[in-house]
C-alpha cells in the first residue's frame, strides 16, 4: 500500500501521533488528518437464468483469475449506479438490481488494503459479450464450471440460485 509521507495539502512532512486514539500521520502545518478508510467497491453477482457471468481480470489485484464484475464507486454516483456501470463496462451488458446481498470487508494485500464491498445480485440483458480494457475475457458459467475459489466466497448465493 502506498503512504504519504508529505501533506497531500501543503507538502509538509508528516507526522506521526496518537489521534482519536490511533496512531495516525498528520500534518503539523494545516491540520490534515490521514485517516485509513476503507475503498468503496460495487461488485455485481451477474446472472442469467441459472448462469453466473465472470471477467477474466486484466489488472491486479488477482490478474488472470475470474471474478464477479466490480469496480471503485466514484463521487457522484449510488453503489447500484456503479455496480451496473462496472458491469456494461466489463462484460458489455446491461444489468438490474435484483438485491442487496450484503456488504463485506476484504484485505487486497497487493494493491488497495482494505476494501468494502457492497454486492448485487444483478440480473443481465440480453447483449453481446464484450469485454472492456479492465477484463481479458468474459463469459457465463453454469454452477458446475464456476471456479472453487469462487464457490466458496459465494456459497450462499449461489445455493439460493439452484432452488
Ligand atoms: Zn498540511
Amino acid at each position: 500500500m502506498k503512504e504519504y509521507i508529505f501533506c497531500p495539502i501543503c507538502g509538509t512532512t508528516l507526522q506521526i501521533g496518537m489521534l482519536e486514539g490511533k496512531e495516525r500521520k498528520y500534518c503539523p502545518k494545516c491540520d490534515f488528518v490521514d485517516y485509513k478508510n476503507p475503498l468503496p467497491v460495487a461488485l455485481a453477482i451477474a446472472v442469467k437464468d441459472k448462469d453466473f457471468l465472470l471477467i477474466k481480470r486484466g489488472l491486479p489485484p488477482k490478474k488472470g483469475m475470474w471474478a464477479s464484475p466490480s469496480g471503485f464507486i466514484e463521487i457522484g454516483e449510488t453503489a447500484e449506479e456503479a455496480c451496473l456501470r462496472e458491469l456494461r463496462e466489463e462484460t458489455g451488458v446491461s444489468g438490474k438490481i435484483v438485491k442487496l446481498l450484503g456488504v463485506a470487508r476484504r484485505e487486497d494485500k497487493e494493491l488497495y488494503g482494505d476494501m468494502l464491498i457492497v454486492e448485487y445480485l444483478v440480473k443481465v440483458g440480453n447483449e453481446e459479450l464484450t469485454p472492456g480494457n479492465e477484463a481479458e475475457d468474459v463469459k457465463f458459467f453454469s454452477v458446475g464450471e464456476l471456479p472453487d475459489y469462487y464457490v466458496e466466497l459465494y456459497s450462499n448465493i449461489i445455493k439460493e440460485m439452484q432452488k
